[in-house]
């Protein structure tokens, strides 16, 4: 039977598909193996996760969340999806400091890309990381936390060092958020005020189709003692999809309705599709500082971006320390495109993108559709990591040659 990704436009070409269900079977795989890539839970758009031989999935894995209240933190299954690992956290009186736009992504496979939500004080999802459990080539469980002199190369792998068996995340009290939408924020408006906008709740992210003089959407989820503001944009009269012509019954709630953290962090349900379920999608990190520059340069782009658009989205991220990490030492704004699903109308459009946004080192999101990655700038710490924990390049594949090849 094939095996595709979530968007079904990548099917795997992987000769064998493993879903064990312990620790040692993943362990038997991989040392019997050549040649492996894991799958989390297929949310990426390129070939990241590809593979001619071994694919393993770590789905089946217990979950088993632990919390060590002594110190802070959840381990659990890398497997495990965030809207399950939520659940379990949320009625137990802990909370994640954040998490993407949709819950159903495994927590594995979501920070070997660097996966986001919005947030100027909130890094990555990985930044919350705190150990991980890898199988490695030879079939060793090896264990890194922070702290360790290669635990920041060991987050944001690209699934290139092992298989994550097991994640232990930083957990806090649990915490309610309110999420407002306005519509039609003049488009002047988001240059004049960015900092402001940028920083205007615990989460903040702008939807728009980058035509016209207005911005489509601006979503709000505030945390107790933060006020609205929608900088002379309309608050929404109805529950909106960040499409607005598509029914907003998967998305979380708005109205500035109280809800536990997990139910208005995620724009999206766990039990509906998130986004529109159609679409390829790309993203582009730059400084937070170059955003006024950076939607200019889209703009001027316009004429070929918009045909081939669904929605974009513009969020912010913390810096991080991760050496892979697109948000590596740069407070960063990151620009999001839903394109149609048409990968030969859009690729051309990635490149025109790639090209205009250059002045600005944009870095693409690893789970994306991109066509270049500025080589990051700690990849040789990285390389001499994978050197040491997979001399032969087990866990390697075309993906990860095109893009972390050493100079
Ligand atoms: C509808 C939709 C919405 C999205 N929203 C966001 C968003 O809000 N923010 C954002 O930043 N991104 C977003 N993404 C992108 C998505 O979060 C990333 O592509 C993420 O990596 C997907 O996680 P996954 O478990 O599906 O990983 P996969 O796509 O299965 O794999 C990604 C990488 O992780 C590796 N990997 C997976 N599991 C393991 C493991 N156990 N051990 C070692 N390596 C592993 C794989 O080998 C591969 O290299 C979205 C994607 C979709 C489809």
């Amino acid at each position: 039977m094939s095996v595709t990704n979530w968007a079904g436009n990548l099917t795997f070409g992987a000769a064998r598909v493993h879903r064990p269900s312990t620790v040692d079977a993943v362990r038997e795989i991989v040392a019997g193996a050549e040649r492996v890539r894991v799958l989390g839970s297929g949310h990426s758009f390129n070939d990241i996760a590809d593979t001619p031989a071994d694919l393993v999935s770590v789905a089946g894995l217990p979950a088993e969340p632990r919390i060590d209240a002594a110190a802070g933190t959840v381990t659990v299954a890398g497997g495990v999806r965030y809207g399950e690992l939520a659940t379990f956290l949320d009625a137990e009186g802990h909370a994640l400091h954040n998490l993407g736009s949709l819950p159903h992504i495994s927590v594995a496979g979501a920070v070997a890309t660097g996966t986001h939500g919005s947030g100027a004080a909130l890094g990555s999802l990985a930044t919350a990381v705190a150990g991980v459990e890898l199988v490695t080539a030879g079939g060793e469980l090896v264990r890194l936390e922070r702290g360790d002199p290669d635990f920041a190369g060991s987050v944001v792998a690209l699934g290139a060092l092992g298989v994550v068996v097991g994640v232990t995340l930083e957990v806090r009290q649990s915490y309610t958020i309110r999420q407002h939408v306005f519509e039609h924020l003049p488009r002047k408006v988001l240059d004049a005020r960015w900092d402001e906008i940028a920083t205007a709740g615990y989460s903040v992210s702008l939807f728009t189709t980058w035509a016209g003089d207005t911005v489509d959407q601006l979503w709000l989820k505030l945390a107790d003692g933060e006020e609205p503001d929608g900088f002379g944009a309309v608050p929404a009269t109805r529950p909106m999809h960040p499409i607005a012509a598509m029914p907003a019954v998967s998305c979380t709630e708005q109205g500035g309705v109280p809800g536990p953290w997990h139910r208005r962090l995620p724009h999206f349900k766990l039990e509906f599709t998130p986004s529109s379920g159609e679409e390829l999608q790309s993203e582009f990190f730059v400084a937070r500082q170059d955003a006024v520059e950076a939607f200019a340069a889209v703009e001027r782009l316009r004429h070929l971006v918009t045909p081939v658009l669904q929605i974009s989205e513009i969020r912010v991220v913390a810096a991080d320390d991760l050496w892979l990490s697109p948000t590596y030492g740069r407070d960063s704004v990151a620009l999001h495109f839903t394109w149609i699903k048409d990968a030969e109308r859009v690729a051309p459009v990635v490149a025109a993108l790639e090209e205009a946004l250059a002045p600005l080192s944009p870095r693409p999101h690893w789970g994306k559709v991109f066509h270049h990655a500025a080589r990051p700038s700690r990849l040789a710490d990285f390389l001499a990591l994978r050197d040491r924990l997979d001399p032969d390049r087990k866990f390697s594949n075309a993906f990860v040659e095109r893009h972390l090849a050493a100079e």
